[in-house]
């Protein structure tokens, strides 16, 4: 396992990223080095997606199990030529409307990828990042670059260069850091391989966004509830339990007034039996700084805030020394979707209803 490589820290501006950095990245990444690099959704861990053994180093750094397929990140539609062996008239319009951005397609995979990227899968999954540091970053390797997100696997997602260094510092040969990420969770993931295309992961991209171009989208339902076991997951990142704090975590859903009440009611409990008892809400929630260590991450009625903030509350929370998390749920529209497929994820299906 590749441990205790010095790993260099460059900070570069988000918006023209200097050329020196860049450049320096990009000769790692062509040599087979990692690189963890800021994207419109979360820091991705780079390696050049055409060769095979820097791929594995991923799966290594990461810890994350084989199976579990990686992204590849192109700068420019025209480098999609030889990663797919086609690309339908669905896909080009798809990439018009939302590429550079958080989309994520899969397509038939092409001739030029090796098996490590696509878990030996007969698909692959394709996106443009919209991040100025990500695309100087692939045009400067000059190859289509691999990239998960930049934690260890099972951890949330890192939002901050120093999130990447806590989880990788020692594993990866370069960390540039553009400051925080600005979505805040992961790309939506579309497979366009199924018989009508279908959302395998909801992300920046919401449903209703995809709509105004396809008409109609499917949503798997593991996509929604993050049941895990059932039946063989479509893509094979949704059987892991992601995104997971230290402690424990319960979501409670149901409509807001409830929701406050059974959180209330719940940490009651759990303090009564000795419990150091977090609580994930918002600004615009119930005052619950009485009853538990309270994290806010923006406002329920603006989802996207709430994306933004919300890996960075889950490994805040690791830093207190609460036993249990009781996570408020908020309305699955718009980004609300992800938000609460990760909630969902993180506390391993444990849903409790208000
Ligand atoms: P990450 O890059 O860590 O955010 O994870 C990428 C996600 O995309 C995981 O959930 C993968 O299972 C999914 N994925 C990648 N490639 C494919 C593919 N060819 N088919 C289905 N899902 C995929
Ligand atoms: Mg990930």
């Amino acid at each position: 396992m590749q441990k205790n490589i010095v790993t260099r820290y460059v900070k570069v501006n988000p918006v023209n990223p200097e050329a020196g950095p860049l450049a320096e990245g990009g000769l790692i990444l062509r040599r087979g080095g990692l690189v963890a690099f800021p994207t419109e959704t979360v820091y991705g861990l780079g390696a050049n997606a055409l060769d095979g053994r820097a791929v594995e180093g991923i799966f290594q750094a990461k810890g994350r199990p084989a199976d579990n397929p990686l992204i590849v990140h192109v700068a420019g539609r025209e480098a999609v030529g030889g990663l797919v062996k086609e690309v339908p008239g669905v896909a080009r319009e798809l990439m018009n409307a939302f590429w550079p951005g958080p989309l994520t397609i899969i397509l038939p995979v092409g001739k030029d990828v090796p098996a490590e990227v696509t878990a030996g899968l007969d698909t692959v999954a394709l996106r443009m990042p919209r991040h100025p540091v990500a695309l100087g970053l692939i045009r400067a390797a000059g190859v289509p670059v691999a990239a998960p997100s930049a934690n260890t696997s099972g951890r949330p997602s890192p939002t901050t260069a120093q999130h990447v260094l806590n989880d990788l510092e020692g594993r990866i040969d370069m960390v540039l850091d553009g400051g925080p990420a600005g979505v805040g969770v992961e790309s939506t993931v579309l497979d366009l391989t199924a018989p009508a295309p279908i959302v395998l992961r909801p992300g920046g991209i919401t449903p209703e966004e995809l709509c105004l171009v396809l008409g109609t989208v499917e949503v798997d339902p593991q996509a929604r509830f993050a049941n895990q076991g059932e039946g063989r997951p479509r893509s094979p990142g949704m059987k892991y339990t992601h995104y997971a704090p230290r402690a424990r975590l319960l979501v409670v859903e149901g409509r807001a007034e409830a929701v406050a009440v059974k959180i209330k009611e719940l940490a009651g409990e759990y303090r009564n039996r000795g419990k150091r008892v977090g609580i994930l809400s918002y600004e615009d929630s119930a005052d619950f700084t009485n009853i538990g260590e309270v994290i806010m991450v923006g406002r329920r009625a603006q989802p996207e805030t709430v994306a933004e903030k919300l890996y960075a509350a889950l490994r805040c929370f690791d830093e207190t020394d609460v036993d249990l998390i009781l996570a408020e749920g908020i309305d699955d529209q718009g980004v609300g979707l992800a938000v609460m497929n990760r909630l969902r994820k993180a506390a391993g299906g444990q849903i409790i209803r208000a």
